[in-house]
C-alpha cells in the first residue's frame, strides 16, 4: 500500500508535504506533486500535513486506480523534491476548485531539489 497525490495539489504546491516524508519520495512536476508508490513506506505522516487534503491513503483512490496510475506514471519522470519550495503564486486563486487535473495539469517536470 501507498499514499497518493490527488486532484486539490494541481497549481496549488504548497509543498508542506515533502519535508517531513523520511524515505523522500515526492517527485515534482510543473504544478503538481507526486508520490513513487514503490518508495512510499506507508508511514502516513505526510497526509496531515497536506492544508488541502490531496494526499490520500491507496485506499481512497477512486474505483478505476486513477491516482494510483498518475502517481507511477509521473514518479518515473519528474525530479525529486526533499526541500520545500515557493508555491506557486497564484494557489490560492485555484484552492477548492473542483477537477483541476482535467483543466490545469502538466506533464512538464518542476525543478526539484
Ligand atoms: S501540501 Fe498538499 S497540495 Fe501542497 S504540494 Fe503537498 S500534496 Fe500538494
Ligand atoms: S506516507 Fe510516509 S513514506 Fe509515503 S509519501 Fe507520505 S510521508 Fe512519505
Amino acid at each position: 500500500m501507498t499514499y497518493i497525490v490527488t486532484d486539490p495539489c494541481v497549481k496549488c504546491k504548497l509543498m508542506d508535504c515533502v519535508e517531513v516524508c523520511p524515505v523522500d519520495c515526492f517527485y515534482e512536476g510543473e504544478n503538481f506533486l507526486v508520490i513513487n508508490p514503490d518508495e512510499c513506506i506507508d508511514c502516513g505522516v505526510c497526509e496531515p500535513e497536506c492544508p488541502v487534503d490531496a494526499i490520500k491513503p491507496q485506499s481512497e483512490d477512486e474505483a478505476d486506480g486513477r491516482w494510483l496510475k498518475v502517481n507511477t506514471a509521473y514518479s518515473r519522470v519528474w525530479p525529486n523534491i526533499n526541500v520545500r519550495g515557493r508555491p506557486l503564486a497564484d494557489s490560492d486563486a485555484y484552492r477548492g476548485q473542483a477537477d483541476k487535473f482535467n483543466r490545469f495539469f502538466s506533464e512538464a517536470p518542476g525543478d526539484g531539489s
